[in-house]
């Protein structure tokens, strides 16, 4: 007898996983830190084996930017970045990682410090924001994407511009509530809060740039 695959009810995931897999809202910074690294760490391990490339440890970092008066805060890494395709698979499908694949594809066994497997991670965005926006050009591409999601409706992906290889997550901050505030995430000593308590053992600078009005 054929044996069919179960079919991933994404809507209903993607809300289950919003309202209740994650008990701390501030754990969406964690979660896109974290996606940052493994795609700078990507680099890195791409450079190990391919001459044509080398890894300049300055030019590696995390960028997290607040910005007060649109209410949306920016998480920006230099690393491996996606292609259109890559942004279809990686953040169309829940719960497919594609920081598993990139691990077992180039057969790294002690790739401990790339963070992701469960391909979850990322729609935590969604427990604070209510746009998300994802600008993309990938290593080796000079055309970039965006991928831009409110949530369960589902994404379009459309062509971006965007000067250099790497990823820019742009969050559009949900509006606050009597039991929520969100203004939180611009704050500059609460951010820098959240990255001391969860983000502190990255391995790649982490970087505020500070919009003062
Ligand atoms: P996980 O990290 O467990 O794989 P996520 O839901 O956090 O799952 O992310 C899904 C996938 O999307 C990642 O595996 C990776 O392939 C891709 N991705 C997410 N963020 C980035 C980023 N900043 N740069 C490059 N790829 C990313
Ligand atoms: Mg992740």
């Amino acid at each position: 007898m054929e044996k069919k695959q179960f079919q991933a009810e994404s809507k209903r995931l993607l809300e289950l996983m919003i309202n209740s897999i994650y008990t701390q809202k501030e754990i969406f910074l964690r979660e896109l830190i974290s996606n940052a690294s493994d795609a700078i760490d990507k680099i890195y391990y791409k450079a190990l084996t391919d001459d044509s490339l080398s890894f300049n440890k300055e030019d590696y970092y995390i960028e997290i930017t607040p910005d007060i008066e649109k209410r949306t805060l920016t998480i920006a890494d230099t690393g491996i970045g996606m292609t259109k395709e890559e942004l279809e698979n990686n953040l169309g499908i829940i719960a497919k990682s594609g920081s598993l694949s990139f691990k077992n594809e180039n057969e790294i066994k002690d790739g401990h410090d790339i963070i992701g497997q469960f391909g979850v991670g990322f729609y935590a965005a969604f427990m604070v924001a209510d746009v998300v926006t994802v600008k993309s050009r990938a290593l080796g591409s000079d055309t970039a994407y965006q991928w831009q999601s409110e949530g369960a409706d589902g994404y379009t992906i459309t062509p971006c511009e965007k000067d250099a290889v790497g990823t820019e997550i742009i969050l559009q901050l949900k509006e606050n509530t009597e039991d929520e505030d969100y203004d939180t995430y611009l704050q500059e000593y609460r951010l820098k809060e959240i990255v001391k308590k969860y983000s502190d053992f990255i391995r790649y600078p982490i970087k505020m740039e500070v919009t003062k009005s």
